[in-house]
């Protein structure tokens, strides 16, 4: 683990009814406040139609509220869109792009991934930019090729350890209770530090870069000892109070 704060953030992706929200929103906004003086920031990610809940649960503590996707534009003719002036509105800090679930389910693209990003900066949210080779390019090792074009066409000119943050998920491991071994995954991440160097300099030694790919209390002392992990992405067990609180304290 480096200088760098860490980030744990919880993707919900389609979990949770308004009352569901207020309980593991508030489980975790309790812990917070109970914390003096937090080592690490915290973020939960609900759907949209639970924001506000979770906005209300984290009022007045640390833990912070992101969005799982917004459109590139402000507003205008979208229909079922939702804008990061948006999400701002609501509360939010942060949004996830280019998560791999939207690539596939909505044919997301590192050029939309791109727009994406520049409107959330544009809103004043924190962009976590998603990128992750699948088993099929790992196997035909294409990981770092794969990894380098998502990092160049989905992160604009202009990224800054303030406005940005990367999420390396290997598809393979999200949500299958496979993990990256961390030898695989600091090879990724020095990678990816690597790449932002070459195109940030100093700046890129500030940018966190998260793991995400079924994190869960048993594995992620060891993931997040790892000197480029800076924190993580977490689904399955960003949905259980305890879990996701413990991953936060190996942090
Ligand atoms: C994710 O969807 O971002 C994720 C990492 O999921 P899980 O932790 O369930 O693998």
């Amino acid at each position: 683990m480096s200088t760098r704060r860490p980030l744990i953030a919880g993707n919900w992706k389609m979990n949770n009814l308004s009352d569901e929200t207020s309980t593991l929103a508030g489980s975790i906004a309790a812990r917070m406040r109970r914390l003096d003086n937090p080592s690490f920031d915290i973020l939960v990610c609900p759907p949209f139609t639970s924001l506000g809940r979770a906005a209300k649960a984290a009022n007045g503590t640390a833990l912070c509220v992101g969005g799982q996707n917004c459109h590139n534009t402000p507003s205008g003719a979208h229909t079922g869109d939702i804008s990061a002036a948006m999400l701002v509105d609501m509360g939010c800090t942060y949004v996830i792009l280019g998560h791999s679930e939207r690539r596939t389910d909505h044919a997301e693209t590192d050029a939309s991934v791109h727009a994406k990003t520049l409107a959330a900066w544009e809103a004043g949210l924190i962009a976590i930019v998603c990128v992750g080779e699948t088993e099929t390019q790992r196997d035909a090792n294409q990981t770092l090729d794969v990894i380098k074009t998502q990092v160049t066409g989905s992160v604009p000119d202009g990224a800054t350890a303030a406005n940005t943050v990367i999420a390396y998920e290997p598809v393979w491991a999200i949500g299958t209770g496979r993990t990256a071994s961390p030898e695989e995954a600091q090879e990724v991440h020095g990678f990816i530090r690597a790449q932002l160097k070459e195109r940030f300099a100093t700046e890129a030694d500030g940018m966190r870069i998260l793991y995400g790919g079924s994190m869960k209390p048993g594995n992620a002392k060891e993931l997040m000892a790892l000197e480029d992990v800076d924190g993580g992405l977490i689904g399955g067990a960003a949905l259980v109070a305890d879990d996701f609180w413990a991953i936060a304290q190996a942090s």
